[in-house]
């Protein structure tokens, strides 16, 4: 799949290390150290108050709620969690960082030494470790407007809560990338601490990548992408940068430790600075923030709370509902999605359901761009119409008709039907007078039928339908011809 593969397939003594380190947009209410609101508004700067804006002299408040979040964030990677964890400062100058520094972990992270289990390539199970999770502030936002010649800041986003994950480089591939970025995303989804919209930079990733010959002792030296915000750039970057950094040793150079960006135009990655060491940033505790110390009680309350994750919910999908590994692999894959099938199925248990919603309704989500949140037809009344299908109310092919309607107009299904006059003929002595009328006005074709041109059954029974208007039950339909042409 890969170009990173065939780039392999040339230099197959070289092997690719690659570590991630992602933020995390919190979803609280308000921001880590301030009651300024967390939610994202176009004003510039109306959600600024001078903690978050950075005056000198004022005392922030830690947010209860990160750490909560953060907590469930450790919970659900295995991790360890540092009940003694504080804030440090990290030193650098940014326009859209008034302070100076920016609040966030450093030697005392809330968490540490945890673990993400991921698909390889090739479908085995992998775990890639994390190095730590710790909580920090986000910094503002410079919007360069080029026309005017000037730069602005918005400092709505400072003080934003993030979490930012840093696994060990683990990675070996632009693919195991993609499955470990998913399925972290899905995680933090889950537990409701982010909306996971890569977009707007809720949930961003660093990626660094090094190579080295197999075998050897110590990591290559590795160039950091920044904030690439989307799978496909993401692994079409990794592709890019491997292939250079192995023709760059190759040809005798040596790669330097830097900081590229990726061009999504271009398609190549360019040198935006070279790195700074952790020393640069001069880290030190936060004098204004006191130490955050958790208990295990507090920890245990957190957990009990928490809601169901990504691979406990694929386990349940398969023992309690009978789907199967690649059905509920579709269903976990986004949250909604495992939602709408839930709630459809306790109102009416049904091996149809999952087909209908595999489908019918992720197809039509699919081509109309509508999440499935958001679609008309309500998993109840997906379950109204599954339930008037088996109950032979009504036949498929009126049953598509009628979430086609349904799905757009939100019209319950059993109102639809009843309003058009829809409901299966099911009366066999009404089919069978209709038969026998069909029957007798296509002479011919009976004749013919009867001589042996047997594939005649089709037109009759598509003659059937229509004069029905398609309510007539199929197989009365087969058999009544049959019982009739046959006699
Ligand atoms: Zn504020």
């Amino acid at each position: 799949m890969s170009n990173e593969n065939t780039v392999l397939a040339r230099y197959p003594d070289y092997e690719v290390c690659i570590g991630m380190e992602v933020h995390v947009q919190l979803a609280t209410k308000s921001k880590i150290f301030c009651s300024c609101s967390n939610v994202a508004v176009a004003q510039a700067n109306s959600t600024i108050c001078p903690i978050c804006s950075g005056y000198p002299g004022v005392l922030p408040v830690l947010n209860a709620q990160v750490v909560e979040f953060a907590v469930m964030a450790a919970l659900a990677t295995n991790s360890h969690i540092n009940l003694y964890n504080e804030f440090s400062r990290k030193h650098y100058f940014y326009p859209d960082l008034p302070k100076g520094y920016q609040v966030t972990q450093g030697e005392l992270p809330i968490c540490e030494n945890g673990f993400v289990s991921i698909k390889t390539d090739s479908g085995e199970d992998k775990k890639i470790r994390l190095f730590r999770i710790h909580m920090e502030e986000d910094a503002g936002k410079n919007i360069h407007d080029a026309a005017q010649g000037r730069s602005l800041v918005d400092l709505n986003r400072a003080g934003t809560p993030l979490i930012e994950i840093v696994s060990y480089p683990d990675l070996s591939s632009a693919g195991e990338v993609r499955s470990y970025l998913k399925s972290l995303r899905n995680t933090v989804m889950y537990l409701g601490i982010c909306s996971g919209n890569m977009e707007d930079g809720a949930f961003r990733a660093d990626t660094n990548i090094s190579v080295r010959k197999k075998g050897a002792a110590e990591l290559g030296v590795k160039c950091e992408l920044k904030n690439i915000n989307s799978f496909k750039f993401i692994a079409d970057a990794i592709e890019y940068e491997v292939e250079r950094q192995i023709e760059l040793i190759e040809a005798g150079g040596r790669v330097t430790q830097q900081t590229r960006l990726w061009d999504t135009k271009e398609h190549k990655t360019y040198s935006m600075r070279s790195k700074e060491g952790a020393a640069d940033y001069r880290y030190f505790t936060d004098p204004d923030l006191p130490p955050v110390c958790l208990t295990q009680e507090y920890i245990d309350a957190v957990a009990a709370k928490m809601p169901e994750l990504p691979d406990v919910l694929f386990a349940r999908l398969i023992s309690e509902y009978g789907l199967s590994e690649y059905e509920a692999e579709i269903l976990v894959s986004d949250k909604s999605v495992a939602d709408y099938y839930q709630q459809a199925h306790a109102h009416h248990k049904s091996k149809l359901l999952i087909n209908w919603v595999m489908r019918d309704v992720l197809g039509f989500c699919k081509e109309s761009k509508i999440a499935i949140e958001n679609i008309a037809l309500k998993p109840v009344m997906l379950a109204e119409l599954i339930a008037l299908i088996e109950s032979g109310k009504i036949n498929s092919k009126i049953a598509q008709d009628v979430f086609k309607d349904s799905i757009k107009s939100g019209e319950s299904p059993r109102d639809y039907i009843a309003r058009n006059n829809l409901e299966q003929l099911d009366d066999e002595a009404e089919i069978e007078k209709i038969v026998i009328e069909l029957l007798a006005k296509n002479a011919q074709q009976v004749a013919a039928y009867r001589a042996g041109q047997v594939k005649l059954f089709g037109f009759f029974t598509g003659q059937m339908m229509i004069v029905t208007k398609g309510r007539g039950n199929p197989q009365k339909i087969q058999q009544l011809l049959k019982k009739h042409l046959d006699s």
